[in-house]
């Protein structure tokens, strides 16, 4: 495969287009969606795709739910906008605060902060941490640890949390206060003889490593998505998060788990705490919260966090911190009708069904002579290609592996995401058991071509 011709002659957009969300231009010939119908969206073109990624892990309800459609255009007759400073607020707010305080059970949530976005959400974590450890007269407590491969956002904050390079290259990130530990991906990280458990037990004394070195007295909070997203779709190891929240917890740092991707039945549990059994003192949301109708994010934060918070604001001054748009009512109207309709159709239910199908037909091409990994639970995963005779020894990067097989989709009508030769998926909750065979025939066809291609 050569990267000149890793699109295999595909004359549409530009498929190693750099990450940019901001930037619009017809330049690089964007794919130009225009219409979206259950699992599937149209180009403008009218040619239809299979969404195997749910637009950004987020149209939880696909493309075409009627009843989120209807609740923002009620919510935006009747009040279309009104803010949440100074003690002023929307019923739409308030009712989404009482829901999810209801719904997330693992650890006993308090308080919401909503924002717009996941990277919103994560920065508020870390004013919330501060201003915390500041109402406890520790000023000094203020380091962050996140994980390499992790994802928390593009915002200076949350990017420098995140551990990707692409995003603290050239933007002298991560600031100095963010430290990063191992990612616990058993398959590429794993010593030779190392069982899962006993590599979840060395990230951990890694970790406190780390914390002995830097001094506790400077850890403010540890940051985790319970599986890894657009680093490559990481599920824990076995014993994993018991091993590190031990750890966390004997020298008084709080857990924050980054639930964007996981929340709401992703990984075959309401939320990704649940299934991993973490009792975070934080919690960011956002993506699946809306099914991503309307832009929403928030913070869920803890009796015993929000208590400090809430006793100490006198002494310290109030939390100055909030967005025009935080609660916005039309976002929490169309989230207070997402979240309606997954306790109605018991999503996690609905997600469990199909799973099992989506997984192990992936699963099963997993001895292809160009894949290293499978990998997944629930509705995500991530396929990546290495060279099978090693296991694990990666292609060349110019021969575009990833992007060849992208394209491949692309071309029978599928849109995968595309990470060097990770490739990753996260169909809406609703995706049919027929459109699984389908997302399984386009995913099949585009790997035969490209073991021909990489045999070449
Ligand atoms: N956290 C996680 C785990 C994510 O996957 C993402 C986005 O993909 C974010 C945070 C950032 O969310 P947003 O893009 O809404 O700012």
């Amino acid at each position: 495969v050569q990267s000149d011709d890793s699109t295999n002659g595909y004359k549409g957009h530009d498929m190693l287009a750099p990450f940019t969300a901001g930037w619009q231009t017809n330049d690089l010939h964007p794919l130009v969606i225009d219409k979206s119908e259950g699992s599937y969206v149209y180009d403008i073109n009218g040619k239809k795709y299979l969404d195997s990624l749910a637009g950004l892990w987020c149209t939880a309800l696909g493309g075409s739910e009627p009843r989120l459609v209807d609740a923002a255009t009620k919510q935006l007759k009747t009040l279309p906008f009104y803010h949440s400073f100074w003690n002023r607020t929307t019923k739409p707010s308030l009712d989404l605060a009482k829901e999810l305080l209801e719904m997330f059970t693992a650890t006993k949530m308090k308080k919401v902060f909503f924002t717009n976005s996941g990277s919103e959400a994560n920065d508020t974590q870390v004013k919330l941490v501060w201003y915390y450890n500041n109402a406890l007269g520790r000023p000094n407590k203020k380091k962050f640890i996140a994980r390499a491969k992790s994802y928390h956002g593009s915002t200076l904050i949350s990017a420098s949390l995140s551990g990707l390079p692409a995003l603290h290259q050239k933007f002298d990130l991560p600031t100095p206060f963010v430290l990063h530990t191992d990612c616990p991906h058993y398959w590429r990280y794993h010593l030779p003889g190392e069982t899962e458990d006993q590599f979840s037990t060395r990230l951990a004394t890694n970790l406190e490593n780390l914390i002995l070195k830097e001094g506790p007295e400077t850890i403010a909070a540890f940051i985790a998505e319970p599986v890894m997203g657009a680093g490559g779709v990481i599920p824990p190891p076995e014993g994993y998060f018991e091993k590190v929240q031990a750890v966390v917890k004997k020298y008084d740092i709080l857990f924050i788990a980054d639930e964007v991707i996981c929340a709401f039945g992703r990984i075959g549990s309401m939320f990704g705490c649940d299934k991993y059994k973490i009792k975070p003192d934080l919690v960011s949301i956002a993506k699946a919260l809306s099914s991503a109708y309307m832009p929403i994010g928030a913070c869920l934060v803890s009796s015993e966090v929000a208590h400090v918070i809430a006793t100490q604001s006198n002494k310290l001054g109030t939390l100055s911190h909030g967005f025009t748009y935080s609660g916005h009512p039309v976002s929490c109207a169309v989230a207070l009708e997402a979240l309606k309709i997954y306790k109605e159709r018991n999503i996690v239910d609905v997600v469990n069904k199909v799973a099992p199908k989506f997984q192990e037909g992936l699963k099963s091409f997993s001895s292809s002579p160009i894949i290293g990994e499978i990998r997944g639970t629930g509705l995500i995963l991530a396929t990546e290609f290495a060279d099978n005779k090693s296991r694990d020894t990666p292609f060349p990067p110019e021969w575009g592996v990833g992007a060849y097989f992208g394209a491949e989709c692309e071309k029978n009508g599928m849109l995968v995401r595309i990470s060097g030769d990770i490739i990753m998926m996260s169909p809406p909750f609703i995706i049919t058991s027929e459109e699984v065979d389908e997302l399984i025939s386009i995913y099949e066809k585009a790997l035969r071509a490209t073991e021909k291609k990489v045999e070449e």
